[in-house]
């Protein structure tokens, strides 16, 4: 069970007392978010929507999705996943109870999602209707070379817009029942990934849209909801100020942008990285450390391209490097509005952005 107690509660008392930075923790179990919660997360800024759909419950439903040659069959699938999605949803609101929530739109690596082995082609040829050639042969068009740089992300959602219709549905429904039930509305951040061009995020951002108002006609009750984006392409950076015409919130993907930014693969970095380190060739690793020089200063140019078009620009960050206390000073200084981290990480962030505001330098007052 965890839980602070004793000293160091007290200790967190005071470290809350100094802090700019709030703290949220990455989350998309009701586990994780009780974790959170308990200690002392301020939101959840991340809950990757991918992880969900590996249960096996109804992983047989997503490769029927992604498999489908037609629209038709991809909505039939959807149709069977948004009360999951709804249920998954509505716990993670009730146990965050009215604070922030940001919800991160389909952001896959279609690799995972696609069948492999011989049953499971045969169970969504079953499924689709489909035969088993149809489907090997479905299954190696949709492949790639380099899927982390491939069909992610928000590029799932502009091909297929009912994928991101689903879930922005079942975010609605379970926020509406959840507003009659306790008279209390969820806030939902709504956090759209990997775009690199505006019109990335004015597309997926319609799409949202369109199905709040629906949702909202249906229930007769309309609640207030935010549309971000993750900022985790160097471009995303340099255009910040066009997109932030389009964005409630950034949320800086500090994993992809670290990625992006070295070209290293994220996935590949264990591999001579240490030698790197131990050498001096490069003073941190990375991917722990936000890098000052490079990751750090697209940051900073997308925070101040940001602000110029949008003064009151949220920013926050959800990377792994959001639960570092040398990437948290870093945050600190830069003037960005919080942090999200692992549950586990939520004491170590608090006590470091306490730490980052003592020693000063943000340009931004609490
Ligand atoms: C990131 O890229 O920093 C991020 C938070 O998203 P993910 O790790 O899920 O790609
Ligand atoms: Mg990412």
């Amino acid at each position: 069970e965890p839980k602070l107690s004793g000293d160091f509660a007290t200790l967190m008392g005071w470290a809350d007392k100094v802090r700019r930075l709030k703290v949220r923790a990455n989350a998309e179990t009701p586990l994780d978010a009780d974790t959170a919660k308990k200690f002392g997360a301020e939101g959840i800024g991340l809950c990757r929507t991918e992880h969900m759909f590996f249960d096996p419950a109804r992983i047989g439903a997503v490769r029927q999705m992604i498999m489908s040659e037609s629209e038709g069959g991809r909505r039939d699938a959807l149709a069977k996943l948004l009360p999951f999605q709804r249920d998954d949803f509505s716990e993670l609101f009730r146990i965050m109870a009215g604070l922030p929530v940001t919800i991160r739109l389909l952001d896959p690596p279609l690799h995972e999602f696609l069948p492999h082995k011989e049953e499971e082609l045969a169970e969504v040829a079953q499924s689709l209707g489909a035969d088993l050639a149809t489907m090997q042969r479905r299954a190696a068009d949709l492949s790639e070379a380099n899927p982390m740089l491939g069909h992610r992300g928000c590029r799932l959602g502009v091909t297929y817009p009912e994928i991101y219709e689903m879930q922005a549905r079942a975010i609605f429904e379970a926020a509406v029942a959840i507003a009659k039930e306790t008279g209390k509305a969820p806030v939902p951040e709504i956090m759209i990934p990997l775009v690199a061009t505006r019109r990335e995020l004015e597309l997926t951002r319609a799409q949202v849209e369109k199905v709040a108002k629906e949702v909202f006609a249906e229930a007769g009750q309309e609640i207030e909801y935010l549309v971000g984006t993750m900022i985790e392409l160097p471009r995303a950076c340099l255009t910040a100020d066009a997109i932030a015409g389009t964005a409630d919130f950034f949320s800086f993907g500090t994993n992809d942008l670290t990625q992006t930014t070295f070209g290293l693969s994220r996935d590949d970095a264990g591999k001579f990285l240490p030698y790197y380190v131990e050498k001096g060739i490069l003073p941190k690793d990375p991917f722990v450390s936000i890098d000052p020089e490079g990751v750090g200063a697209l940051v900073q140019i997308a925070k101040d391209k940001g602000r110029s078009v949008k003064p009151e620009l949220k920013l926050g960050i959800c990377g792994e490097h959001g639960g570092d206390p040398a990437s948290i000073q870093f945050c600190e200084q830069t003037g960005l509005d919080y942090v999200s981290c692992s549950p586990y990480r939520v004491p170590v962030a608090r006590l470091a952005a306490a730490q980052a505001a003592l020693a000063g330098g943000s340009d931004r007052t609490a």
